[in-house]
């Protein structure tokens, strides 16, 4: 809970509080308590971006909110893509730096993939967040911001979200979490849990804090990229830190509290981990954890000496999880670059194929 001492002191963004805290606000601006409730409905349900939307407030109250508050701290800077696909947003946070949100729309459906950290400390081979090195998490309400600003813009409901954008989640473990509580309660942006997804790369004691969370329709998915620790050592390499063992350990452990299927997020590189061997390893691993797998097909980016594999080798490779009944789809990426790079999911345009 924020204190009373702190909110006047500076212009505090009201997207990160719940209508207990606005409550709370309402009382040390000298009004009733169930204000704090009038709030979350303008901020969350009707997503206003100007007071003067606001029609069933006290005057004195919304001048004092307009001069010690922000119904943002993101500055839109620019946004690039197609309307009919994927659209990149780019934010200014309130200390400078910029952070990329991208819309993704499919078969009707609009997806928002949400960064969480600027940077990532991760330091994924083929990724382009980790080139930048680390600078800081993202607060809570940089991350609600980052999905109020997109639906504000497109003036379109937001169906799913995804954290996979820039930065590890489980590393800025309590933001992430109120974001997921403002994002699915009914007085927040009332977002099924089953359509919320959070992607780690597999820290095994942030995927234990998360089970206990008991977020059970919030999804999970975890980046694996190689069956095999001396590959995965080199791709992702917290794999030292968690080796695959300990990890699949851990995602066994925690399934029942979690309660759902899990998804393995495998990037296909060419002559790295797209051999038959890696589909049949992957295999076993997927049927031990009790995940379903998402093989991306790679995108090259800048400095990352790796390659796309060829079609037939994608094919195979899913042909061999499919012999095993382990559930899979293939992501290829075609025709509009966004130029945004987290485990390559928010790359390009992407389209879900059966190959
Ligand atoms: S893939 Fe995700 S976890 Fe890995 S470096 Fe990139 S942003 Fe970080």
């Amino acid at each position: 809970m924020i204190s009373q001492k702190q909110i006047p002191a500076k212009r505090i963004c009201l997207r990160s509080l719940d209508p207990g805290e606005l409550g709370q606000l309402a009382v040390s601006f000298g009004e009733p308590v169930y204000r704090g409730s009038q709030l979350a409905r303008w901020i969350y349900s009707e997503n206003i971006f100007s007071w003067d939307q606001i029609k069933n407030l006290p005057k004195t109250f919304l001048t004092r909110l307009r001069e010690e508050t922000v119904l943002s701290n993101l500055e839109f800077v620019d946004s690039s893509g197609s309307k009919d696909t994927s659209i990149k947003f780019l934010f200014r946070t309130k200390d400078g730096h910029f952070l990329e949100t991208v819309l993704i729309r499919k078969n009707d459906r609009n997806t928002v993939c949400l960064s969480t950290q600027l940077g990532c400390k991760m330091s994924c081979s083929f990724c382009a967040s980790s080139k930048e090195g680390f600078i800081r998490n993202l607060e809570t309400s940089e991350i609600v911001c980052q999905l109020a600003e997109v639906r504000h813009r497109i003036e379109e409901p937001v169906h799913n979200l995804v954290y996979m954008g820039m930065g590890e989640p489980l590393e800025n473990f309590d933001a992430v979490m109120k974001s997921i509580e403002i994002f699915n309660a009914d007085w927040g942006y009332a977002i099924g849990a089953r359509h919320i997804t959070v992607s780690t790369v597999g820290l095994a004691p942030g995927i234990e804090k998360f089970s206990e969370k008991k977020l059970r329709q919030v999804r999970l998915s975890i980046s694996i990229h190689s069956p095999f620790d001396k590959v995965r050592n080199e791709i992702v390499p917290v794999n030292r830190k968690y080796p695959l063992k300990t990890l699949i350990g851990t995602l066994k452990n925690e399934r029942r509290k979690f309660g759902r299927e899990y998804t393995f997020e495998y990037t296909l590189l060419k002559g790295v981990n797209d051999r038959d061997e890696d589909a049949e390893e992957l295999s076993k691993l997927a049927k031990d954890a009790g995940a379903k797998v998402n093989l991306i097909a790679y995108n090259p980016i800048e400095d990352a000496p790796f390659e796309r594999p060829e079609l037939a080798q994608m094919r195979k490779f899913r042909q061999i999880l499919d012999q095993h009944h382990v559930r899979n789809t293939l992501r290829i990426s075609s025709g509009l670059d966004i130029n945004a790079a987290c485990g390559q999911l928010r790359l390009h345009r992407e389209r879900e194929v059966r190959l």
